[in-house]
């Protein structure tokens, strides 16, 4: 079996103890390659270096919504210049965040903006940081033009926005939240969804799977999501797991 992390914070420092024994721990349960998402430019240089260590650890970079406040207007130039010269199998994340907290709304909006045309010069897919934000993405999205394909990852959101996502050639990122069985509106989605539009993610070390409450999550946890997917859809997990490694590699080119 074959499975893709399409969303893990490897190059975090809660994996600088063993961060190797992890990554041999992937290889046992067959997690063949992993996406490392950027989030702030100061922390570019070591998920740079991280992903160098292994073939299997795959580059994004980007400025995350929720830190909008560390930005600064230099970091898209960094940005652009960093999508010259790295294998970036995509810019990310990216995207919105009005979760109570959250900062600068009109801030968060520009530098969307700005990395979607990044994204759309290099010819690069995104990876979308989206809450409670989901219609002002769809319509940036739709008004600006969108990049060659793209994830909203941990999506959450209704069957309407997922579906507005799956029209624009975008795939939605299921990870720990579907674990937990109180999630049975986002288990509805899940369902309802067509199979291309399904990828697999862990977000370690945040969101762990259900019955993992307090703990720090890994990708090792990722086989959890792919057996309560299989399970939520009716499915056999060895399909899930094919297709949805299919639609992840077609995404990054990996
Ligand atoms: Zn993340």
């Amino acid at each position: 079996m074959d499975l893709i992390d399409t969303h893990c914070h490897l190059d975090a420092s809660a994996f600088d103890p063993d961060r190797e024994s992890v990554l041999a721990g992937c290889a046992e349960r067959g997690i063949r390659a992993l996406v490392l998402p950027g989030v702030t430019a100061s922390g570019w240089d070591v998920l740079l270096a991280v992903a160098k260590t292994s073939g299997r650890l795959h580059p994004a970079l980007g400025l995350h919504p929720w830190f909008i406040g560390e930005h600064r207007p230099e970091h898209l130039d960094a940005l652009a210049e960093r999508v010259a010269r790295e294998p970036l199998v995509a810019i990310g994340e990216i995207g919105i965040d009005h979760y109570p907290g959250a900062t600068e709304p009109e801030g968060q909006k520009r530098l969307f903006e700005a990395q979607l045309d990044i994204a759309r010069d290099a010819a690069l897919p995104v990876i979308l940081h989206v809450r409670k934000a989901h219609d002002a993405v769809y319509s940036i999205l739709r008004r600006r033009g969108h990049p060659p394909g793209g994830v909203a990852h941990a999506f959450s959101g209704s069957l309407v926005q997922a579906r507005r996502y799956v029209d624009l050639g975008l795939r939605l990122g299921f990870g720990g939240a579907v674990t937990h069985a109180r999630a049975r509106k986002l288990r509805d989605v899940l369902r309802a969804l067509p199979r291309e539009a399904i990828v697999l993610e862990t977000d370690a070390p945040d969101m762990p799977p259900a019955g993992h409450h307090g703990e720090r999550n890994t990708p090792l946890n990722l086989p959890e999501i792919l057996r309560v997917v299989a399970e939520v859809r009716g499915e056999d997990p060895e399909e899930v797991a094919a297709y949805t490694t299919a639609n992840a590699r077609a995404l990054f080119g990996i």
